[in-house]
């Protein structure tokens, strides 16, 4: 397993972030986590060989096959990455919130059986550069691709091939964890009320009460988040 450079990466002390894991089930599964960290991004994962291979998708993925959408290849996580939601302290590598946007099962779409046949077939295209699959989750369905560019030794493009889960609408516009229902300024807030603001920005726009033109600034802070 290549887990060396996250590991090396965290400080395990002061983030609750997981240290490893055990894939045990029949399928093989996927994660897509909305990060807001030094940049909002989107952090796409898929398991492969007892790891979650990592892309980070600055602008999310985009279900209209028309658009492609750069993936910078991260390091490798551990399985149990899957499962994490929540807040990355302040001082620490990534710090923010992450919420879990999509997850689900995933398989390649050449019909291989059975998963460690489907994980040898993976990982060939992943050294090919070209991993071709079909998701399986709340808000991704159908076929995907990466590919790699030669623009840098990581860079990749994230692909919606042509099929009926095919939109041009703007998938992203789903902003809530498909876990816990919340969006990642709801998160950000409950971490604030409980632990002291997290993030200066929310503490400068957050009202002494709730207003309807307050909730309005909220949003467009987000929003603008969401451009950058
Ligand atoms: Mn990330």
């Amino acid at each position: 397993m290549s887990l060396t450079t996250y590991k090396k990466k965290r400080n395990f002390k002061s983030t609750s972030e997981p240290v490893g894991g055990t894939s045990n089930r029949g399928k093989l599964n996927f994660v897509i986590q909305k990060h807001d960290a030094t940049r909002l991004h989107y952090d796409f994962r898929l398991e492969m060989d007892g790891v979650l291979k990592s892309w980070a998708v600055p602008k999310g993925p985009s279900t209209d096959p028309a658009v492609k959408r750069l993936a910078m290849m991260v390091e490798d996580h551990p399985y149990d990455y899957k499962n994490f939601e929540g807040i990355i302290p302040e001082g620490n590598y990534g710090a923010g919130t992450v919420i879990i946007w999509d997850k689900g099962t995933y398989e390649p779409i050449e019909p291989v059986k059975g998963k460690k046949a489907q994980e040898k077939h993976l990982l060939k295209q992943l050294k090919e550069g070209s991993v071709k699959i079909i998701l399986h989750g709340e808000k991704l369905r159908g076929e995907w691709a990466l590919v790699h560019t030669k623009q840098s030794e990581n860079s990749w493009l994230l692909i919606k091939h042509k099929d009926k889960f095919a939109s041009s609408a703007e998938v992203t516009n789903k902003s809530k964890s498909v876990v816990s229902g919340i969006t990642l300024l709801q998160l950000e807030k409950s971490a604030g009320s409980k632990n002291g603001s997290p993030k200066k920005a929310v503490k400068k726009v957050a009202p002494k009460k709730a207003s309807p033109t307050a909730k309005k600034s909220l949003t467009l802070t987000s929003k603008k988040k969401v451009n950058s």
